[in-house]
């Protein structure tokens, strides 16, 4: 019998397609899409963890490659189909298991869409606090595997702070159930990070317990605009001592940015300043809270550290607000072709580095401009490069930015994963020794490399 013949007479004929029956939609994520050559033999959409377990054992046996694939909503190349290889969805499992509100856990499968999980929690009185521009589509094993990182992560973390157990198959089919729901477990290894950010090269995440924070229940949003950069980081310092915990963004963008994103919108600061700072903070008290998010600001304008700023008075001119950070999906299209990066730097010595890629970008192409934003008190720093030069000389881009990463001690990649899109730089940001260490991680879990082959190195 075929491999695919036997995954269907296992699965149900309905449960795996083959061919054309595979779909447009499964072919790459959001960014990078499968080569000619790169045609899958099967799409498998399992119902549950048996069947998970069922499809990883036939492929190991058959040394078939089996891609993972979410929501493919990424933008690194992580769920992209290899030649040959069975296509592995999660989509079907959508079951929510439990909430647990005195634990403050929620227990999910891994095709349950990031933002049902959230929309669950709310029910429930509670916040699951990730959050990305996905939400909609993306799907929390998907969002666990890549370790998602979003707006939210100053105050909660990424993904990887969020899990308090896991479930995952392993290449041959091995089941392994870790669904710890306490927060202290010191028995030995914690095996389930193991699963977290490996983008699906070590095990297939089938089902989770994320951790439920109390739901706050007022915001304050302000637009801060600076004439020098370093009182950004004078304002960061502030706010954090302030607002103690509740500081939940701390949203930058650099003037190039800013007046594109206002462009056809309501201009709520001008656009002379040198860089603007979107601050949130979401709080528990009512009576309280708004005063004392006016307060910062206020003596921030006072003692000259910010020189203009807007705080939203509503729901709508919070979003309003909000709208402009988030302009960043409309402008990557506006401005295609555009080099596209997310990167980490120290977050003290973030404007300096922006200050040196423009120079060596500048030096090798005339007028070559980089548009920046980012998650600042995270370090995380994203960017479009624009350069006049056709064809796009986007390796050749990669090399400048990627390079000036690495002088600076930085990472090639703060939340969107390697995939197959930085492969290439890994050895950037990470040393020799740490490579081989993750080969010899990769080799014990999966000796015949069936899983998720030809990504991350
Ligand atoms: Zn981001």
């Amino acid at each position: 019998m075929s491999l695919v013949d036997s995954l269907r007479s296992a699965l149900g004929a309905d449960s795996v397609r083959s061919g054309a029956d595979i779909g447009a939609r499964h072919q790459g994520d959001w960014l990078i899409k499968a080569g000619p050559d790169d045609i899958p033999l099967a799409l498998a959409l399992p119902r549950d963890t048996a069947q998970v377990s069922t499809v990883l054992r036939h492929c190991h046996e058959a040394g078939v490659p089996v891609v993972p694939q979410g929501g493919l909503t990424g933008l690194t190349g992580g769920a992209v189909p290899v030649r040959g290889a069975v296509l592995l969805s999660l989509e079907r499992m959508r079951a929510i298991e439990e909430v647990d509100a005195i634990a403050g856990t929620i227990t999910v499968q891994a095709g349950v869409p990031l933002q049902i999980v959230q929309e669950a929690a709310d029910d429930a009185g509670l916040l699951f606090p990730l959050d990305i521009g996905g939400r909609g589509s993306c799907l929390i094993g998907g969002n666990l595997s890549t370790n998602a990182g979003g707006n939210r992560v100053l105050r909660y973390g990424m993904a990887r702070e969020l899990v308090l157990g896991i479930e995952a198959v392993l290449a041959d089919g091995t089941v392994i159930t870790s669904l710890n729901k306490m927060l202290k477990n010191n028995a030995a290894y914690d095996v389930k990070q193991l699963f977290i950010g490996s983008e699906g090269t070590l095990g297939v995440i089938t089902r989770a317990v994320l951790r439920l924070f109390p739901k706050p229940v007022t915001t304050s949003t302000a637009l801060c605009a600076f004439t020098e950069f370093d009182r950004i980081y004078d304002f960061l310092r502030r706010a954090r001592a302030h607002l103690g915990g509740t500081l939940s963004a701390f949203e930058t963008m650099w003037q190039p940015f800013y007046a594109r994103a206002v462009e056809g919108r309501t201009q709520p600061l001008a656009t002379d300043a040198i860089a603007y700072v979107l601050i949130e903070s979401m709080g528990t008290d009512p009576a309280r809270d708004g005063e004392h998010f006016g307060a910062l600001i206020e003596k921030a304008l006072e003692d000259g550290l910010v020189t203009d700023a807007v705080v939203a008075q509503s729901m709508k001119e919070t979003k309003q607000l909000w709208d402009i950070r988030d302009a960043s999906g409309e402008l990557v299209q506006k401005l295609n072709p555009v080099g596209n990066y997310d990167v980490s730097i120290a977050t003290g010595r973030i404007q300096a580095f922006v200050l040196e890629l423009s120079s060596r970008l500048a030096a090798r192409w005339p007028g070559a401009e980089a548009i920046c934003f980012g998650h600042l008190a995270d370090s995380n720093l994203h960017m479009f490069v624009k350069v006049d030069e056709r064809p796009f000389p986007e390796h050749a881009i990669d090399e400048v930015v990627y390079g000036c990463v690495r002088d600076w001690q930085g990472s090639i990649s703060a939340e969107h994963g390697i995939g197959l899109l930085k492969k290439d730089f890994l050895d950037y940001s990470r040393t020799p020794e740490e490579i081989a260490l993750m080969k010899r991680v990769r080799l014990a879990m999966d000796p015949k490399g069936i899983l998720n082959p030809g990504k991350i190195f």
